[in-house]
């Protein structure tokens, strides 16, 4: 039997398919899927992996038997894998990170940075997605600044930024300046989210758009030129589908 601090939340294991966001767009990867979360983004796009009403559908895995499931998903070829949630980083994820790179597989892990962990050094790379004002939560720069810290090395890092409004990008800026090192990716809100079991729920993309397009006049217009801007590839694709 699994000791309970090596198994691993599972909310879902799907792929190969694309990344659809951020520094790794449009790069084949297998998602991991983590359940489980310490915040609540208002507008979080994923809450069948955070809301613990959907724990039924979330799975203890060993190590083994979730890498198992991505050698089988990759036909035992190796692809990026893409750890997300949810919040990965509150998931025993180190023994996974030995057994893939074992195996030449890479890993990419998102958070928003609210816990370190000392495997963060063995990632491929950290997407490091602080959560803007519009989500409702409240950003622990100390927390954020430990994520870093616990980064350096191997990893790539960058920072990623979903951006809804003028408070949200007045706050990107700030965590742009933060940490000048880090490149910066900037994408557009979803402000039509699915909601659990509604994956056919229809998505306001004209506005999605229409946000995409005041965000490019934003970062040209205050010659903000490392930053890049990227709408959701998945989101264009597949809406609001789940598992794609
Ligand atoms: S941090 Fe991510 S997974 Fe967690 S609630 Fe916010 S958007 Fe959802």
């Amino acid at each position: 039997m699994t000791a309970p601090h090596t198994a691993i939340r599972v909310s879902e294991i799907f792929g190969p398919t694309i990344q659809g966001e951020g520094m790794l767009i449009g790069l084949p990867t297998v998602f991991v899927r983590t359940g489980g979360c310490d915040y609540r983004c208002s507008w979080c796009d994923s809450l069948y992996a955070v809301d613990s009403r959907f724990r039924h559908e979330w799975e203890m895995m060993s190590t083994d038997a979730l890498w198992q499931k991505v050698v089988a998903l990759s036909g035992g070829r190796p692809v990026m894998v893409s750890l997300s949630g949810g919040n990965p980083a509150i998931q025993p994820l180190g023994a996974l990170l030995d057994r893939g790179h074992r195996d030449g597989y890479r890993f990419a892990l998102e958070t928003q940075g609210s816990v370190a962990r000392n495997w963060f050094a063995e990632l491929d790379v950290l997407v490091l997605s602080p959560k803007p004002p519009s989500s409702e939560m409240a950003t622990d720069w100390a927390a954020f600044d430990a994520c870093v810290e616990a980064a350096r090395g191997r990893p790539q890092i960058a920072l990623k930024l979903v951006v809804f409004d003028d408070t949200d990008y007045a706050y990107a800026r700030d965590a742009a300046a933060r940490y000048p090192r880090l490149p910066v990716y900037l994408q557009p809100g979803n402000h039509t989210p699915p909601r659990p079991g509604d994956e056919n729920a229809p998505i306001d993309m004209n506005g999605v758009m229409k946000r995409m397009e005041w965000l490019v006049e934003e970062v040209t217009r205050d010659r903000w030129f490392d930053a890049r801007v990227l709408p959701q590839l998945h989101v264009l694709l597949w809406g609001n589908k789940r598992g794609v």
